[in-house]
């Protein structure tokens, strides 16, 4: 069976859940193969088999995790030599360089924003911030191919993969960035915004960064993570790492609550492929209503405590 290599997306000791997306799909597109780049697999290991690749491939000298991201590329570029029928990465944006970079070296095509593949290796990617769905195929090379989180549904298959020792030979290229401090991101209580499976955003209609405790209040109800549109990000109501759009994070969650966002198009470019989208506005004419699975016309400060009340009730 051809053999699908899958860059598994991890830190700090944690393997992103888009990995186990990845795991999922390359599954249904032959043999999934996992390649785990720096020290730690072993406390990763069982999660990983959970989802049931073949083989993983471990190259975990730490000298590869010192540099930027270059000894990725080139680890994978070492592996896709046996013959790789396609490689899977997150279309996150470390994901997307390591792509671009990688199809350059292997002069092959890459496809990002992807979000579903079928068993020819075409796929479904949404371009032009989202507004259009095309299909595509890399027709040069091994296909390099950038998902996006949240895009594909889970699906575990618990096994034993064979494990593969793999030691890289960095070139002096991969060693021109060199990483010389770390600082782990104080982490909240919440799910990372990406990854999320609900987000609650809230824009200018929110008023004021004290305003914002109305959509955490929401969010925390839900189990949910916080976005902003950039409005209220470029306003300093809350910082610009939780922007959603087209200049900030690409979310794709299950359920996306918009309070008090217009529905400009760089937002939607970040949204719009969510699977259920409400919106809170208080103007009826609100582009964003265009784009709705549930539109709620009205005051936010007036909807949003309501919604909170009742879902707290149902816990
Ligand atoms: C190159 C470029 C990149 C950009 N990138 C991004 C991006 O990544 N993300 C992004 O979001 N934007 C981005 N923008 C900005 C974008 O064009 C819009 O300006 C922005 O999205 C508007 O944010 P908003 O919807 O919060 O504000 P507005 O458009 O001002 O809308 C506020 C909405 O709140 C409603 N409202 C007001 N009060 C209430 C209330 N009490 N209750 C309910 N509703 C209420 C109003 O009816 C209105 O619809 C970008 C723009 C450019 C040019």
């Amino acid at each position: 069976m051809a053999e699908i290599l899958v860059l598994v997306d991890h830190a700090d000791g944690e393997v992103k859940k888009v990995t186990f997306e990845l795991l999922t799909l390359a599954r249904s597109l032959g043999e999934a193969s996992a390649v785990w780049i720096g020290p730690g697999y072993e406390a990763a290991a069982d999660k990983i088999a959970q989802y049931g690749p073949a083989k993983v491939y471990v190259a975990d000298d730490a000298e590869l995790t010192g540099y930027v991201v270059a000894p990725k590329v080139e680890t994978l570029q070492q592996l896709a030599a046996n013959g790789a029928a396609a490689i899977l990465v997150p279309a996150t944006a470390e994901g997307k360089e390591i792509a671009g970079r990688l199809a350059v070296r292997l002069d092959s095509g890459v496809l990002t924003d992807v979000v579903g593949v079928n068993g020819d290796l075409v796929a479904e990617h949404s371009i032009f911030g989202g507004g259009v769905i095309a299909h595509a195929k890399v027709t040069k090379g091994t296909p390099i191919i950038a998902v996006r989180p949240n895009a594909i549904a889970l699906e575990a298959a618990p096994g034993s993969p064979a494990v593969e020792q793999v030691s890289v030979a960095l070139s002096d290229a991969a060693k021109a960035a060199k990483i010389t401090d770390r600082v782990v991101q104080e982490k909240g209580e919440r799910p990372d915004l990406t990854e999320a499976s609900i987000v609650v955003s809230g824009g200018r209609g929110v008023g004021g960064a004290e305003n914002f405790k109305v959509i955490e209040g929401l969010a925390d109800s839900l189990g949910a993570a916080v976005g902003a549109s950039r409005a209220a990000t470029d306003a300093g109501w809350y910082p610009h790492q939780f922007q959603v759009g087209q200049t900030g994070k690409t979310v794709s969650p299950q359920l996306y609550i918009a309070a008090g966002i217009s529905g400009a198009i760089q937002h939607r470019a970040g949204m719009q492929t969510s699977k259920t989208i409400i919106a809170i506005n208080k103007d009826p004419e609100a582009p964003i209503f265009e784009l709705v699975d549930y539109g709620v016309v009205g005051d936010l400060f007036q909807v949003v405590p309501q919604l909170t009340e009742e879902i707290t009730k149902r816990k």
